[in-house]
């Protein structure tokens, strides 16, 4: 029997997940146990084991087995592949969105928008086989002589995901491996692992992958060392936050590894005067709190720029305490809960931390209270006036539905703030009517997602997704650069 399946009702327990590994479901034999939650109802959803290294080994040497034929399959047979699996997705989009915010927490909205953009993912990969797959050629480079460059697949590549986007994180990089001519072992969240789970299922079951191109495994910092230290790991890509995705990196580094390894954040939000501060408050509202909060692209820090501080702060306010908390598959629900009781705890006492250094709660999210489900792990929307760049409310990354209200005279101050008041550099966005002032935003601001009159500056699949200095580690991105980073160019000079 397999791990997870659903009909019409989700389940309230996806038991003790399995290990996927050549194309069949292993009962891992670790007794190391975490858990994961349905975090609206405060309950266990599954028990997640941490794979054996010898379990990762089954993994890798099945992934470098699949390569050899994998990478001898035509690309437009293994695009045919990328066509089946964005069927299934859509066809159970509602199914996976459902065990998504089960898992995760956030709205059935949220989860069905993350879909989406997991399956944009599956649409790019399919055009790059059509496309970027492509190499070039240089006819009569001297009498006789040609030269032509070819993308080559490299082998097994590792994909170790963060929790907050259960789904969309690792389809930032399967359907590319895949159609590149790769095998995968992929590691989902320890504590949202249930998605990836059904998606492995339907992978099997309906998309037919030849075993081996996709394995799984679960677990945490021992399986990922051991996944890296391997061989026949060609590079992982790695998401989640700064100071793993360090150590990371400079673990690959060592080992002669490629790796992406994006980390966390800490973003600046900034209001100028001349903002169209009705139209734009939904937007910016929702930068701060969509997710809860726990967003890599999530607004954390709200800068006011000159005299629009009151009028601002009031109407976010007001917007805010109006978003509905709750279960996020009951209808009507705008913000769900924190992944875990641990988070919600570390969410809280930020707070508190920041009021003890001085921060005014303008609202207060640890008085909320979802009181059909007393178990799950809410807060509020909480907004904190008079913070300033010294507080750690403002410089550390908190990762809930916090927002830190701060003020700078001008909007060159208020760039230094952003550039000057942490390391992070993921995402910033600026509210103004001014061209020129979002042109200079746009210049100055050190980082590598930026949004006009947009609170969460996604990029979409096309492009890649940024990240700068300790929210970043690497060169290539994710999305449509890791066509780069799952090939390597073979250059060949003939003489005929
Ligand atoms: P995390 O760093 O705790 O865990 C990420 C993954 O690494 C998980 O799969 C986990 O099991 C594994 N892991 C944990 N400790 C490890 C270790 N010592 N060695 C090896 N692997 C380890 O992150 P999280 O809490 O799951 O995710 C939230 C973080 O991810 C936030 O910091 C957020 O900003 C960041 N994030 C960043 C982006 C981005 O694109 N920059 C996107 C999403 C999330």
């Amino acid at each position: 029997m397999l791990p997870v399946t659903m009909s019409t009702e989700p389940r309230t327990n996806y038991g003790k997940l399995k290990l996927l590994i050549d194309g069949r479901w292993v009962e891992s034999g670790s007794a190391e146990l975490g858990e994961a939650y349905d975090p609206g109802r405060g309950a266990q959803l599954a028990q997640v084991p941490f794979a054996l290294p010898e379990e990762a080994d089954r993994a890798v040497e099945a992934a470098q087995r699949a390569f050899e034929k994998w990478r001898e399959i035509s690309i437009l047979e293994r695009v045919k592949y990328l066509y089946k699996l964005k069927e299934v997705m859509e066809r159970r989009a509602e199914e996976l969105a459902t065990i998504n915010t089960q898992n995760h927490g956030k709205t059935l909205e949220e989860s069905r928008g993350e879909l989406k953009r997991s399956i944009e993912n599956v649409d790019v990969a399919i055009a790059v086989a059509y496309t970027l797959a492509k190499g070039d050629t240089l006819d009569q480079i001297a009498a006789g002589i040609d030269v032509s460059m070819s993308k080559e697949p490299l082998g097994v590549f590792s994909v170790v995901c963060p929790f907050n986007f259960p789904l969309m994180v690792p389809f930032w990089f399967i359907p590319y491996a895949i159609v590149l001519g790769d095998t995968l072992v992929v590691k989902p969240s320890d504590l949202t692992p249930v998605p990836m789970q059904r998606v492995a299922e339907l992978i099997q079951e309906e998309v037919g992958l030849p075993p081996g191109v996709f394995n799984m495994v679960h677990g945490g910092r021992q399986v990922v060392e051991h996944l890296i230290a391997d061989r026949d790991v060609k590079g992982v890509t790695f998401v989640g936050s700064t100071p793993v995705a360090r150590q990371i990196y400079r673990m690959a580094g060592e080992h002669g590894k490629r790796a992406i390894a994006n980390g966390g954040a800490k973003n600046c939000v900034l209001v100028m005067p001349d903002a169209d501060l009705d139209g734009s408050m939904s937007n910016l509202v929702s930068s701060f709190f969509g997710n809860t909060g726990q967003r890599c692209l999530a607004g954390a820090n709200l800068i006011s720029v000159g005299d629009v501080h009151d009028s601002l702060l009031s109407k976010f306010t007001k917007t805010a305490l109006a978003l509905k908390v709750g279960y996020g598959l009951d209808t009507g629900v705008q913000m769900g809960p924190l992944v875990t009781e641990k988070a919600r705890k570390r969410v809280s006492d930020y707070v508190a931390a920041g009021l003890s250094e001085g921060a005014k709660p303008v609202s207060d999210g640890r008085t909320l209270k979802v009181l059909e489900y007393p178990e799950g792990y809410y807060l509020g929307a909480t907004v904190l006036d008079q913070v300033t760049p010294e507080m750690r409310i403002a410089r550390e990354e908190v990762f809930g539905p916090i927002a830190s209200v701060m003020q700078a005279e001008s909007l060159d101050r208020a760039i230094e703030m952003i550039n000057g008041g942490t390391n992070f550099g993921n995402m910033a966005c600026i509210y103004t009517s001014s061209g020129r002032n979002a042109r200079e935003f746009r210049r100055r601001v050190d980082a590598g997602n930026i949004g006009v009159n947009i609170g969460v500056a996604a990029p979409s699949a096309y492009y890649p997704f940024g990240g700068r200095r300790d929210s970043f580690y690497g060169i290539l991105h994710a999305q449509i650069d890791t066509v780069e980073f799952f090939t390597d160019k073979k250059v060949t000079i003939s003489k005929w």
